[in-house]
């Protein structure tokens, strides 16, 4: 049976070849229910949201994965967020027409940006040009140009269902020195259709029949927003109290709307005045929500 929002691991016994395999359902209707995205724009983040959610799991870390695109075409933004408790939020922005096409006429010439964010603070960051028709291939170039574990990923999505699957080469000799290209061309016959649709056993089973896989207990997989009261007041810190009474004198208050998730904080003149009480606390360096 399908079961949706449950990052799939599972491993090629003797190849040194990982792989996981994520089908999001809820958690992608929470971020459909957020904004009405034109459907080249929602498909291209569904593919982003299913992305984020395998490759924060093959990090042997507690902490994040930011994945940025930034680009100068019709979709200029978009930013996935992914916990590795499973949690998950993402956005993207447009602007004027929005054709169907692939992501680089989507997103135009960019950059890929991958943040990588332990929970004791330490920082990883690489920046790739945006590459390739697909995010599966601009992913790919990432991989290959910072030196990381070969990795091969397919993704699709549309109004209903995001879903993604990865495989990835571990250090240490294989069994069979053609496994890997193997298991690769296989996957390149995986269509959008069933990684959406099918069930884990079913995908994995007609994809890999002549494999011998180990298939692991599933960990789930939510929309979750990480914003908070704290964290906004860090960001408007950084505006600066003249400014920001500026905005009161002229509003009354000053309502910031978190975009990940639509929660909106109010500040009124007490909250700023009380705000800057404090002037001269470090700011965080940080300017995602
Ligand atoms: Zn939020």
């Amino acid at each position: 049976m399908r079961q949706a929002d449950q990052l799939y691991r599972f491993l090629f016994e003797n190849q040194h070849i990982r792989g996981e395999f994520v089908q999001l359902d809820a958690t992608w209707h929470e971020v459909l229910a957020r904004a009405d995205y034109p459907a080249p724009v929602r498909n291209a983040l569904g593919e982003a949201m299913a992305a984020a959610a395998l490759l924060v799991a093959t990090l042997k870390i507690s902490g994040s994965l930011t994945m940025q695109i930034r680009g100068e075409g019709p979709m200029h933004l978009l930013v996935v967020q992914a916990f590795s408790d499973g949690s998950i939020r993402g956005l993207a922005r447009w602007r004027g027409e929005i054709l169907a096409g692939t992501l680089s006429r989507l997103a135009g010439s960019g950059q890929l940006v991958m943040t990588i964010e332990r929970e004791e603070g330490e920082r990883y960051q690489g920046i790739v040009p945006l590459a390739g028709e697909h995010l599966n291939e601009a992913l790919q170039l990432y991989f290959a140009q910072s030196e990381q574990l070969p990795t091969r990923l397919w993704l699709s999505a549309d109004g209903e269902a995001a879903a993604g699957l990865l495989i990835q080469a571990l250090p240490g000799e294989r069994e069979d020195e053609d496994s890997w290209n193997r298991v690769s061309r296989l996957g390149e016959t995986v269509t959008g259709e069933e990684l959406r649709g099918l069930d884990v056993e079913t995908l994995l089973r007609r994809l890999y029949h002549e494999e011998t896989l180990r298939l692991f207990t599933p960990s789930p997989v939510q929309f979750r927003c990480t914003c908070s009261r704290e964290k906004i007041i860090n960001t408007l810190r950084r505006l600066g109290h003249a400014e920001m009474s500026g905005i009161i004198a002229e509003r009354g208050q000053i309502d910031v709307d978190c975009e990940f998730c639509g929660a909106r904080y109010s500040f009124d003149s007490v909250d700023v005045g009380a705000l800057f009480a404090t002037d001269g606390f470090p700011v965080e360096s940080d300017t995602i929500q």
